[in-house]
């Protein structure tokens, strides 16, 4: 009796909090007043780059693209250990189509395709989740998602050097890309989470989480308990191809893709002199020539237009830094290389 007397007391206490913020604004009015005018300025106000690891202007992409008759939705992800675009197009369909369907209208595109990775279990599940756009399977075989072996897929034929995705009338978009226009047009928050995934092979840890932009890496890396012990392993953002090692100084930025927890020993061997076997040659998807472009690079010979021709052209996928037996890191010179450029 007492009890349920003070139950109804400690009720009569509970009044609705009050919201000392008030509710968002919207930013972006709703998807029937998107235009070609004023959905790169959106863009720029939710804060959007290329979530798929490029950090390149999402505004500008879009403004170049209008006209183009497809918007991919790029969810052929390939890099070894990485599931984060897999997971965001099974989980946040909602957003994901939010933001595909308001691009497509910016740019007057015709029709939607979701580029995957060739498992029919998934593309089934896909299909009922998608059901407006045309799926395409690509292999399970990295670089298979780089935009350029999409758009070869595409139209049939390596696109030509030096043109650009919208030039052939596409527009290509990571899938987080999307998700976040979707999730800024749906619920008006701008982009300041980032969905990556966390994995540990040697523990067999592998994780798909959301983690606030700016938030360190070591706090991420406490809040999951990990054995991260820095004399004896490395970490690498946004994957072991294309990724880069960080600290756990360093931040989630908005083109973080992953965290990656390697065993440093096997990445300690002694790197040899080429012995010209050709292997970094076969393995660019592009038909470069790595060793020769690095050559080039350490000369200072990279003024000529062979040079920048190919330089231009390679996307830093690290396919030849990683058949390499000589263990030569060719894409870190590439990267170099790229800057000469500019
Ligand atoms: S990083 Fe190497 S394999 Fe990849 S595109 Fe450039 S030259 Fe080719
Ligand atoms: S794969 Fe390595 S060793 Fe072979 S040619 Fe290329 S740089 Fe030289």
């Amino acid at each position: 009796m007492h009890l349920a007397k003070a139950i109804r007391k400690t009720q009569c206490a509970i009044r609705p909090l009050e919201n000392p913020f008030p509710a968002p604004e919207r930013i972006f009015p709703g998807l029937e007043e998107i235009d070609p005018e004023t959905f790169p300025d959106f863009l720029d106000e939710i804060g959007l780059v290329g979530m798929g690891g490029s950090g390149f202007p999402a505004s500008e992409k879009m403004r170049a693209s209008v006209g183009a008759h497809t918007l991919v939705i790029n969810g052929v992800e390939c890099e070894p250990d990485i599931t984060i675009d897999q997971t965001v197009l099974l989980h946040h369909p909602l957003w994901v189509q939010a933001g595909a369907n308001a691009s497509a209208k910016a740019i007057g595109a015709k029709q939607v395709v979701l580029a995957v990775k060739n498992n029919p279990d998934q593309r089934s599940m896909l299909r009922k989740l998608y059901p407006e756009y045309s799926i395409i399977p690509f292999p399970d075989r990295y670089p298979a998602g780089a935009e350029k072996l999409i758009l070869k897929k595409l139209i049939g034929k390596m696109p030509p050097p030096g043109v650009r995705p919208y030039q052939l009338g596409y527009l290509v978009q990571n899938v987080v890309s999307l998700r976040a226009i979707g999730r800024a047009i749906v619920d008006g928050i701008p982009v300041v989470e980032r969905p990556l995934t966390l994995s540990m092979p040697s523990t067999g840890f592998y994780k798909n989480i959301i983690a606030p932009v700016g938030l360190s890496i070591s706090e991420v890396l406490e809040t999951t308990h990990l054995a991260y012990d820095p004399d004896r392993h490395l970490i690498t953002a946004s994957g072991r191809m294309m990724g880069h090692e960080v600290t756990g100084d360093d931040c989630i930025e908005k083109t973080t893709t992953s965290l990656i927890i390697l065993d440093r020993e096997p990445f300690e061997g002694l790197e040899h002199n080429c012995i010209r076997c050709g292997a970094c040659n076969t393995a660019c998807p592009l038909d470069l020539h790595p060793f020769a472009l690095t050559e080039f690079i350490q000369k200072r010979k990279t003024k000529s237009t062979a040079f920048r021709a190919q330089m231009t052209e390679c996307f830093l996928c690290g396919a030849c830094s990683a058949i390499c037996p000589a263990r030569i890191p060719l894409v870190h010179t590439l990267i170099e290389g790229k800057k000469c450029l500019s």
